[in-house]
């Protein structure tokens, strides 16, 4: 699938749910309103919509949310696609708030999931319940350990936010690659019911490399995910380092990825409106054709790229929906 603007499209991220059982400050509301269960795509839904852009040459499906691990019976999902591996997938692999990993870690191995994101903003188990706000920090440290010991590569993500983990970036790093994970630290974005709240809170990763500098040396590094991040090696630590900018750098041009929603939506841009269901073609026929011609209509209509600097400057509002809804 390529857009107008010659980008190949070949990785999707899936929101599987919008709930979650966290309620990040920077996320979610504490009283969010969930879809009614009714709206969403059922896990056989989801298989096929996946399996559709894998035919259209998807290699690498992520899976997210709300918290992925939180959908009921979402390990039959993860089955079904496992069989696509080495078939078309090249990658399956989902983001976390790692709540639940110590009870999935063992099941997401045996479907070839082999590198897996965890979130993590922080490593005080206080503050973890500030910015959680329902986190358990001690059960999320088990899931990590659970992954490793699972033989499943970690990677950390890290929203950097002025006023609440500033001042750990360093410790965070030195923790990560201690125990060979990679970490990347993340601007936080102009997103949903919070957004005012999320500009507020924003820190420019700028102020994270060069808190990490002052006792790490990073060199750019030659790994590039075709993704928002910069990557760098650390030579103290022998690990890697990422930031993702959306706010302060621009990644558009490289983008190859787009958004569907649990309930069908897929979303172009994470930063824009533009949309297309998926959900009306995919009930109006078995037949997978009307998908397949939604599918290369939507792709040739992928914006150019975000506005999120315009949002945060205040001369556009910014996207009303959550991450939690287009997932991270
Ligand atoms: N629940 C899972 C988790 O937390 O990893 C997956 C979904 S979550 C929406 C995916 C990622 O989005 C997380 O790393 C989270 O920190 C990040 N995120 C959520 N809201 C954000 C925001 N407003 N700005 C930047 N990152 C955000
Ligand atoms: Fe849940 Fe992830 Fe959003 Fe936190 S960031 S509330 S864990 S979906």
């Amino acid at each position: 699938m390529v857009d107008a603007f010659a980008r190949r499209v070949d990785y999707i991220r899936v929101s599987v749910t919008d709930r979650c059982d966290f309620r990040c400050v920077y996320c979610m509301s504490e009283n969010m309103h969930f879809l009614p269960k009714s709206d969403l795509l059922t896990l056989e839904e989801l298989e096929r919509l996946c399996a559709a852009f894998i035919a259209r040459g998807v290699g690498k499906i992520r899976l997210t949310g709300g918290e992925p691990l939180v959908r009921r019976n979402v390990m039959q999902l993860f089955r079904g696609l496992s069989r696509h591996l080495g078939a078309g997938l090249n990658e399956l692999t989902l983001t976390t708030n790692g709540a639940q990993l110590a009870r999935f870690a063992g099941e997401l191995a045996d479907c070839g999931v082999r590198r897996i994101n965890v979130s993590l903003d922080t490593l005080d188990a206080e503050k973890f319940r500030t910015i959680t706000r329902w986190g358990d920090h001690a059960r999320v440290m088990a899931g990590i350990d659970a992954a490793q010991k699972a033989g499943l590569r970690v990677k950390i993500n890290c929203v950097a936010l002025k006023g609440a983990n500033d001042g750990e970036f360093l410790g965070l790093t030195e923790w990560a690659h201690g125990r060979g994970m990679e970490i990347s630290f993340i601007e936080a974005m102009p997103l949903g019911e919070d957004a005012a709240q999320n500009i507020e809170n924003f820190l420019p990763l700028d102020e994270v490399a060069a808190a990490l500098s002052r006792k790490l040396t990073l060199t750019p590094s030659a790994f590039a995910s075709g993704g928002p991040a910069r990557y760098f090696d650390v030579s103290e630590t022998g690990g890697r380092v990422g930031f993702i900018t959306p706010l302060s750098h621009d990644f558009c041009d490289s983008c190859n990825r787009v958004r569907v929603t649990c309930t069908g939506m897929l979303y172009l841009c994470l930063g824009q409106e533009d949309k297309a269901d998926l959900r009306a073609p995919l009930r109006a026929s078995p037949d997978d054709a009307k998908l397949h011609a939604a599918l290369d209509e939507a792709i040739f209509r992928k914006p150019r790229g975000h506005d999120f600097v315009a949002q945060k400057a205040g001369r556009m509002a910014p996207a009303r929906r959550p991450m939690s809804l287009t997932g991270g």
